[in-house]
């Protein structure tokens, strides 16, 4: 549904508008399958002749509502949610490129995200070209192959904090015929909206600030229904061409560049890959959602104090927060981030790795957890946990040195999680 409401409003009432007499709140339909009259009503569903539910493996009305606000958040044409932001990265690369394509991605993105690149996708016959987010125009065109499909990035990276210079990776992208996806994670809609600055998909780990109360794993693509597949019919036969495993549908033919996208990672993927979310899980991340824009203003306001309080500390090494003046990428910031970034801080302790591990240890508020963005602060230190599957080499290109902790602000007043920070600064 386009409205003009603003984004608050739409945190709280997107996507669910009910009926005289129904459930104020989002309910949870809880049940697997849906009953139809004839074998014929049933028939046309699975033609995609109709519109309806038949398994929820497919498509859930639950998941479908909260689908519908994220895309109303994201101002896109079409959305699905997935059982994790893992599932929705693949799922946004796998729809449009199959063994034997390419795919440009930012050097820059998520641990889970690169394994998931470089590693398993690359056994499925897929390869990845990783760019620095800061490489030249020329380097960035020169990253691109004949069979190249899609252009991959995230608006914040996790954990090294690079804000991706999205029009000109959308220009890039465009340039070659291939979409940007991005995924949009730690920015959230509240913060950035890509499709505003030339992305074409967007993606998320729901888990992250979205859901918000360390509740619920789940991911979400948007379409912003802006790429015309028909236009590079030749790079997309997924596409454009006849479905075989789906009655001979041609998804951009049927659905239109607005539908095209969504329906076949449904249709054709979810189908296969079973990556669906549960209805609970929708439930509690509409929970979340309905307080994503209050959450992500105090997320940002105790993240720029503390940065800010760090930047000023002698036993503190360097600080790396997009909201900092001092920062690298401030006005990359102030473009496409005016209102915050988001919770997570880095910075590195003097005295390494062993002064990292003890000033964690000594936290009191913020605890030692593979999660951020969460409503409670917490705190990790990447090298020896989610990216310890790379060499030093590649932790540099990801932008992650091995004395990085990686602070996720919570909810909290900012002045506890700065007095427990500088107590646990004082054990090292
Ligand atoms: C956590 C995360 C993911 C993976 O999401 P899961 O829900 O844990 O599968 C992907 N991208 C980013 C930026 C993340 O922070």
């Amino acid at each position: 549904m386009k409205n003009n409401h603003s984004i608050e409003t739409k945190c709280v009432q997107g996507g669910y508008t009910p009926g005289n007499g129904e459930p104020r709140q989002v309910p949870i339909i809880q049940s697997t399958t849906y009953k139809y009259a004839t074998s014929e009503d049933m028939g046309k569903l699975f033609d995609l002749e109709a519109s309806g539910y038949f398994y929820s493996r497919l498509q859930n009305p639950t998941c479908d509502t909260v689908a519908a606000k994220i895309c109303e958040l994201e101002g896109g044409s079409a959305a699905m949610l997935l059982s994790s932001g893992q599932a929705a990265s693949f799922f946004s690369v796998f729809n449009i490129a199959s063994c034997g394509d390419h795919v440009v991605s930012s050097s820059a993105v998520y641990g889970g995200t690169y394994n998931l690149f470089a590693v398993t996708m690359k056994k499925m016959g897929i390869e990845f070209t990783f760019v620095d987010p800061d490489c030249s125009d020329e380097e960035l065109n020169a990253a691109f192959r004949p069979n190249t499909k899609a252009v991959f990035g995230e608006t914040i990276a996790n954990p090294a904090l690079t804000v991706l210079d999205i029009e000109r990776f959308a220009k890039a992208a465009h340039a070659h015929g291939v979409p940007l996806i991005i995924d949009n994670t730690f920015a959230t809609p509240v913060n950035c909206r890509p499709i505003e600055f030339g992305a074409d998909i967007v993606t998320h780990s729901t888990t992250k600030y979205m859901d918000g109360h360390g509740s619920a794993v789940g991911g979400c693509i948007v379409d912003s229904g802006n790429f015309d597949w028909m236009a590079h019919k030749d790079k997309f036969p997924g596409l454009c061409t006849p479905d075989d495993s789906y009655h001979g549908i041609t998804y951009a033919e049927k659905f239109g560049k607005e539908g095209a996208f969504i329906y076949k990672a449904t249709a054709q993927l979810m189908r296969d890959f079973g990556c669906c979310q549960s209805p609970q899980s929708a439930y509690l991340l509409n929970l979340g959602l309905e307080s994503l824009h209050v959450r992500m203003e105090r997320h940002c306001l105790n993240a720029q104090k503390v940065a800010e309080f760090l930047e000023a500390h002698e036993k503190i090494a360097w600080v790396n927060y997009p909201g900092l003046k001092t920062n690298k990428y401030y006005s990359l910031t102030q473009k496409y981030m005016p209102n915050g970034t988001c919770g997570v801080v880095s910075f590195g302790v003097k005295g390494g790795r062993a002064a990292a591990e003890k000033f964690m240890k000594a936290l009191k508020i913020a605890a030692i957890e593979t999660h951020v963005a969460d409503a409670r602060s917490c705190c990790l230190h990447p090298a020896s946990a989610t990216h310890r599957q790379m060499n030093d080499e590649e932790l540099l290109a990801a932008g992650v040195s091995s004395d990085l902790v990686r602070f996720s602000c919570g909810i909290e007043n900012y002045r506890d999680l700065i007095n427990d920070i500088n107590q646990a600064l004082e054990t090292i």
